[in-house]
């Protein structure tokens, strides 16, 4: 069980931020509307990651570690939670398999929580103790027991900036959560929770970026999208001010960036890059769910009308006389 849970690791852990990312979504999943999350240098040696949510009873801790035992009911449609497809009840059996990783965790109804130690799949110990409600992570020592693996980490500064990235996405696909980061004991980020997506951009990108934005509402064709565009004054010089998110799951796409980017050219006569931050609400079966599931990036079934509905969208609200 234990090496194939390390095999196992290697298809779900490829960094600190993989952890992060499964950690963090269990959270949110468990109905969490505040959840801090801190590292020490980029993840490596620690990432604590606590949430208030439902917390998990204490004759279920043990089992939550075990392979493909999850407590959601998912269907392939679900795309809420497309980047966990094939990964079902995987993450935690695979993050204790490759770290020294304590959980403490209690639920409401419970009078204790309990805190429980599992290190390169071992179980070391399972005690009753005090603790708040909800749920609190501290993940050690990545890699540890794996060298080879442990060899394909980058800095500890590159590992944080992923980490760091992943929850500005994060908090953008949630504005009801306030989100905590903490990076050698630095704060990095800092969000209400208010629901607001507006704030959340303020929050992450500040004040200039916060007061030059075009809220936008369309729908054609089973495709609906919300969020905001950037006013043409605040352009960038890459597309790292993109953010692109398809039922509330950050992706990546070239055909969208193109099909934004070409509705600016086309409204300001340059070759710019727009701050966006674009939410894409469709139907399951309009999306390709064969991409590898890690990668971000995923593809429509017809590529060619979201590109033309994107630009549509895009353009006229350039063209709209408030601007
Ligand atoms: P999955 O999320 O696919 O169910 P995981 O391995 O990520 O699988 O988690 C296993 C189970 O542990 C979850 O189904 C859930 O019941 C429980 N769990 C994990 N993290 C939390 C958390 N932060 N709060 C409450 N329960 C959790
Ligand atoms: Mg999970």
């Amino acid at each position: 069980q234990v090496t194939i849970d390390k095999i196992a690791a290697g298809e779900v852990i490829e960094r600190p931020a993989s952890i992060v990312k499964e950690l963090v979504e269990n959270a949110v999943d468990a109905g969490a509307d505040s959840v801090t999350v801190e590292i020490r240098d980029g993840g490596i040696s620690l990432i604590r990651v606590m949430d208030n949510g439902c917390g998990i009873e204490g004759d279920e801790v043990r089992s939550a570690f075990l392979r493909h035992s999850t407590s959601k009911i998912r269907s392939v449609e679900d795309l809420t939670h497309i980047s966990s497809l094939g990964f079902r009840g995987e993450a935690l059996s695979s993050i204790a398999a490759v770290t020294r990783t304590e959980l403490i965790t209690k639920t409401e109804d419970a009078q204790f929580g309990t805190r429980y130690v599992i290190e390169g799949g071992k179980e070391v110990s399972l005690e009753e103790t005090g603790a708040p409600n909800g749920t609190t992570f501290l993940v050690r020592q990545l890699f540890y027991n794996v060298p080879a693996r442990r060899k394909f980490l980058k800095t500890p500064m590159t590992e944080a900036g992923h980490v760091q990235d992943l929850l500005m996405h994060l908090s953008l696909s949630h504005p009801e959560v306030s989100f905590h980061f903490i990076s050698n004991g630095q704060e990095k980020l800092r969000t209400s929770g208010n629901g607001k997506l507006k704030d959340v951009i303020y929050s992450i990108y500040g004040r200039e970026v916060a007061a030059n934005l075009l809220d936008i509402d369309y729908e054609k064709g089973g495709l609906r999208i919300t969020g905001y565009l950037g006013k043409p004054v605040i352009t960038r010089g890459n597309r790292n001010f993109e953010n692109f998110f398809v039922n509330g799951r950050y992706v990546k796409s070239p055909m969208i960036s193109k099909s934004l980017e070409d509705a600016y050219k086309d409204f300001t006569m340059q070759h710019k890059f727009p701050f966006a931050v674009l939410h894409f609400h469709v139907n399951g079966e309009e999306i390709d769910v064969n991409v590898h599931p890690t990668k971000m990036e995923l593809r429509f079934q017809r590529q060619q009308e979201v590109y033309g509905t994107v630009y549509e969208a895009v353009h006229r609200r350039l063209l709209e006389p408030e601007l």
